[in-house]
């Protein structure tokens, strides 16, 4: 089975202090066929102010040393994760039209401005109804993002349930959700872009079935893996899972991107 790492951090992101040979290194020792860099791009800071501060120099650098010591062995592909897109479309769609860019996944980590801007990491989900309110926020953060044309997946759909629950001991659903999600993955499809499996570095894979139900339903087919990794140690967790998993719901391949370009690997 060819496997890939679509989402992964190195030290050119604030939350990782990893150099991208030992990424790289990782990923071939997980026995992955292909890796993305994806570090954070994230337009909202923390605590939600806008910031454009973003240079393209580190992540050409962290590429530059390493991908010659990998030629041959494991492609190294320039991605970037770009969160908050919706809250500056010009300065995202400027961002993304660097040629050498290979892969952008559009995320949500923020709040909307108009609701404060907070990261979701943030927020403290001490009842359902807090949960509940941050996830009315969040969908609606993502269907401006998923309007827009700078992204080639939408990250890490499941996002804040990460904290919600698996932190912070909530049971909260995306029941209330799902004719939302919908319609989403409707317009995503029809623009040509797909979504991604995030294993949240090999811990949530199950959460991923009814999402890729969906996703099917609507007609989707363009699917990328990510582990989520900030550091070598959870390069390609989950991986292999994630894409038996989409074969089993019925998809008969994964996405590689170039240049922003979609090919279809077969499972
Ligand atoms: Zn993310
Ligand atoms: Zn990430």
């Amino acid at each position: 089975m060819f496997l890939t790492d679509y989402h992964t951090h190195s030290l050119c992101s604030p939350d990782s202090s990893a150099p991208l040979t030992a990424m790289a290194q990782a990923a071939r020792d997980a026995g992955m066929d292909e890796l993305c860099l994806t570090d954070h791009c994230d337009l909202l800071s923390a605590d939600g102010k806008l910031d454009l501060s973003f240079r393209w120099a580190p992540i050409e650098k962290q590429l530059a040393l390493t991908r010659p010591v990998f030629a041959g062995i494991l492609p190294i592909k320039m991605g970037l994760e770009l969160g908050e897109a919706w809250e500056d479309p010009a300065a995202a769609a400027k961002l993304v039209s660097r040629p050498e860019l290979d892969f952008v996944i559009g995320s949500v980590h923020n709040r909307g401005r108009a609701s404060g801007g907070i990261d979701f990491y943030y927020v403290n989900y001490n009842s359902e109804e807090t949960c509940y309110a941050a996830l009315d926020d969040y969908f609606s953060c993502m269907e401006a993002l998923a309007e827009l044309d700078c992204y080639d997946v939408l990250g890490h759909v499941i996002y804040p349930l990460r904290y919600m629950n698996e932190r912070d001991g909530n049971h909260v659903t995306l029941d209330r959700y799902w004719d939302r999600i919908r319609e989403i993955f409707r317009r995503v499809i029809a623009k040509g872009k797909g979504i991604e499996v995030n294993t949240c570095r090999g811990r949530n894979i199950a959460d991923w079935r009814p999402v890729l139900a969906l996703y099917r339903d609507c007609g989707g087919t363009l699917i990328t893996l990510g582990s989520d990794a900030h550091r070598p140690n959870d390069v390609g967790l989950g991986i292999r899972a994630a894409a038996e998993l989409v074969k089993e719901m019925g998809f008969g391949s994964i996405a590689v991107y170039e240049r922003r370009q979609p090919r279809l690997i077969r499972l």
